[in-house]
């Protein structure tokens, strides 16, 4: 079979790895791809923009693709499933009405009440007056969030109401554009977060190993949040019976709310959640899989991603079992300086040969130049190890870290050591 995956993050750089590993997949491209995804075997990148979904049919149709996997949000939003299907196309993910759970949080946050799924407590502004107001008769900690896609950027954890108007305020007048002229309002949580991804087709689904992402660039769980800097797997909170009680509480629900509601939901859903005293709460749905979560769970998947998705794809999803590593698995992230509010780009990045058996480094916003390999977005590199521990996963991944040279490049250094320090 020949495999498209869309995107360029360290994500697709995880999905097109794992899925150049399996038997069926005779090629895997990448669209557009970055140099990590260029220099593997088996994979070739395509100069294709993951939004453009005319020239991505193209791009399927003359290649003769099989199986399209779309890895980051943008695409899934703006339709590209329901156009590959409507051109005979198989693409897994789930229509552009299905993927408004994490298009529009207003959208997921209607979705969860409506089908009495335990999430925070929470309002729907586009004036600013009422949400000032809101916030002057709800004292205490809140949560600002913009309703469109900012890639993760769009969501504020205010202490104060000052804070909290100040977010609501900056996002109202257009700091995200469009993604803010709607924003939620909701209640703080407190708990640990953990991820959840399944692989669904209706109401069919096979669970990935859980996850713990660390949105915040700086460590101590500080700084600004950012699209993730680093996860481990399995996530510290969710034992045996946590993972029945979210199954029961939050997968299950989640596809028969899709179902009731007239979806057809075939791809990877993703629950971020907050492990609470009163039990696990959705703070957000992904359409897709997470990243940097990806990284992590593609190294300890054992079974074949092909296969699965195949089987997703075609409505043959039911009964299988995951084969995992039993081994945790821990991926750093390394961000350009900057990061996430402007960073820099077009520097080169030295030490990417190293043989280290132990550590895959996934590439993301990366790109090859005569040969060097220069960064080219905010996150550059996922350097991702498996080890017997959890700590010895760090170990290795430090040490890695430790021999790649990017002028000004950040990266936390308290990755998968909780505490964290002072909480957001
Ligand atoms: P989201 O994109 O909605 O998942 O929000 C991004 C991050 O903000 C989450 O991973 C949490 O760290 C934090 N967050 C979101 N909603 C809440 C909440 N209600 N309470 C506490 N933290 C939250």
């Amino acid at each position: 079979m020949k495999i498209l995956i869309v995107g360029s993050g360290g994500r697709e750089h995880a999905l097109a790895w794992k899925a150049a590993q399996s038997p069926l997949a005779s090629e895997v491209l990448v669209a557009p791809g970055n140099a990590g995804t260029a220099r593997e075997p088996k994979i070739r990148n395509c100069p294709v923009a993951a939004t453009d979904i005319a020239a991505l049919i193209d791009l399927a149709r003359r290649e003769r693709v099989d199986l399209t996997i779309v890895g980051p949000e943008a695409p899934l939003v703006a339709g590209i499933v329901d156009r590959f299907t409507e051109e005979g196309l198989a693409c897994l993910g789930p229509t552009a009405a299905a993927a408004r759970l994490e298009g529009s949080k207003s959208f997921a946050k209607a979705f969860l009440a409506r089908h009495g799924i335990p999430t925070a407590r929470h309002e729907t502004f586009s004036d600013q007056a009422a949400a000032a107001r809101y916030l002057k008769d709800h004292p205490g900690a809140h949560v600002v969030k913009a309703d469109g896609l900012a890639s993760g950027k769009g969501v504020v954890v205010a202490e104060d109401e000052a804070t909290a108007l100040a977010a609501a305020t900056a996002m109202l007048n257009g700091e995200f554009g469009e993604a803010g002229r709607r924003i939620v309002i909701e209640e703080r949580l407190i708990g640990v977060e953990a991820s959840f991804i399944v692989l669904a087709c209706g109401l069919d689904y096979v669970a990935f190993p859980t996850s713990e992402d660390h949105k915040r660039r700086d460590d101590g769980d500080r700084g600004p949040n950012t699209g993730g800097m680093g996860a481990f797997s399995p996530a510290s909170a969710v034992d045996a019976a946590l993972e029945i009680v979210i199954r029961r509480e939050i997968i299950e629900p989640t596809l028969r709310g899709l179902k009731a509601d007239g979806h057809h939901y075939c791809g990877f859903l993703y629950a971020g959640l907050m492990l609470t005293a009163d039990g696990p709460r959705v703070l957000e749905y992904n359409c897709r899989f997470g990243d940097p979560e990806t990284q992590p769970i593609m190294m300890r998947l054992r079974s074949d991603l092909v296969a699965l998705t195949q089987a997703a794809v075609h409505g043959r999803l039911g009964g299988e079992t995951l084969e995992i590593d039993p081994r945790p698995a821990l991926c750093v992230v390394l961000a350009a300086p900057g990061y996430p509010a402007d960073p820099r780009t077009g520097d080169m990045i030295a030490g990417l040969d190293a043989a280290d058996p132990q550590t895959k480094v996934f590439h993301a916003g990366t790109r090859e130049l005569d040969g060097q390999v220069l960064s080219s977005g905010g996150r550059v590199l996922g350097v991702t190890s498996l080890g017997a521990t959890l700590e010895e996963a760090r170990e290795h991944v430090y040490r890695r870290l430790g021999t790649i040279a990017l002028d000004g490049a950040l990266y936390r250094h308290d990755i998968g050591r909780r505490p964290y320090g002072v909480k957001p």
